[in-house]
C-alpha cells in the first residue's frame, strides 16, 4: 500500500519573468477549482496597481532578514536583487486542511521547497513562453517596469528557463486559454492520485466493509 499523502499539495510554478504566470494563477483562480495562493514577502518596491497583502507582502531588507534568522521561511531566494519568501507557517496551515496551495516562485525556491518536504505532498510546473521574442513582447507589454529592469529579466530569462528539466511537468504558455486547461488538467490528476484516495475512498470502502 502506498504511503497516504495529504490530501493538499503545493504546486509550484516557475517560470522566465514575463512568460505568464502571474497571469495563468489567475486563470487557474477564476476556475474556482478550490486553489489557494501563498503570497509572498519581498523586499522589492510594489509595482503600480499592486496590493499589500494581494501581489506580495512588502518588507524592508532589515526586516526581510530577521523572518530569515526566526526561520519563518519555508524557502527564500534572492532573485533580480530582491529578497522573496514564502511563509512555512502559512503552507502547513494549508496543507493541514487539505488545501491545494499554488507557489509563484523560482526554480531556487524550488528547489528548496522539494528538499524541505515530503515528496508526494510537491506538484511542480514549469511554464515557458512561446519563444525569447514572445518573452521580451510580453515584458514591454506588461509596461510596468522600467526599460533596465525588463533587460536585467530578459538576461535572465535563458538562466531560469535552463532549469525547465528539474519540474514535474511543463507548460507551454501560447495561447492563455489552453495554457490554463492544462494547469487545470495536472490540478485533477494529481487530485485522483492513489496516495490521496484514502480521503476520497472512505465512505466507499466502509460500504464494502474494507
Ligand atoms: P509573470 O507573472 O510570469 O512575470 P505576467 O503574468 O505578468 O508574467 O505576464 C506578462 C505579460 O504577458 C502580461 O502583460 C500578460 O497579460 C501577458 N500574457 C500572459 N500570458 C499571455 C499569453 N498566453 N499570450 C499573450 N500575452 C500573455
Ligand atoms: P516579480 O518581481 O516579477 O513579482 O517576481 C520575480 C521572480 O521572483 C519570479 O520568478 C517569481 O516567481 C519569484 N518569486 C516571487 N515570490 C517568490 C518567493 O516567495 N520565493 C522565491 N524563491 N521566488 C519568488
Amino acid at each position: 500500500m502506498m504511503r497516504p499523502c495529504g490530501k493538499g499539495f503545493v504546486l509550484i510554478l516557475s517560470a522566465p519573468s514575463g512568460a505568464g504566470k502571474s497571469t495563468l494563477a489567475r486563470v487557474l483562480d477564476e476556475r474556482h477549482i478550490g486553489l489557494l495562493k501563498s503570497v509572498s514577502t519581498t523586499t522589492r518596491q510594489p509595482r503600480p496597481g499592486e496590493m499589500e497583502g494581494e501581489a506580495y507582502f512588502f518588507v524592508d531588507v532589515a526586516h526581510f532578514q530577521e523572518r530569515i534568522a526566526a526561520g519563518e521561511f519555508l524557502e527564500w531566494a534572492e532573485v533580480f536583487g530582491n529578497y522573496y519568501g514564502t511563509s512555512r507557517r502559512f503552507v502547513a496551515e494549508a496543507l493541514g486542511r487539505g488545501d491545494v496551495v499554488i507557489l509563484d516562485i523560482d526554480w531556487q525556491g524550488a528547489r528548496q521547497v522539494r528538499g524541505n518536504m515530503e515528496s508526494a505532498d510537491v506538484v511542480s510546473v514549469f511554464i515557458m513562453p512561446p519563444s525569447r521574442d514572445h518573452l521580451a513582447e510580453r515584458l514591454r507589454a506588461r509596461g510596468q517596469d522600467a526599460p533596465e529592469v525588463i533587460a536585467r529579466r530578459m538576461e535572465a530569462a535563458a538562466a531560469e528557463a535552463s532549469h525547465w528539466d528539474e519540474y514535474d511537468y511543463i507548460v507551454v504558455n501560447d495561447d492563455l486559454a489552453r495554457a490554463g486547461e492544462e494547469l487545470a488538467a495536472i490540478v485533477s490528476v494529481e487530485r485522483l492520485r492513489r496516495c490521496r484516495a484514502e480521503w476520497r475512498l472512505r465512505g466507499i470502502l466502509e460500504s464494502f466493509a474494507l
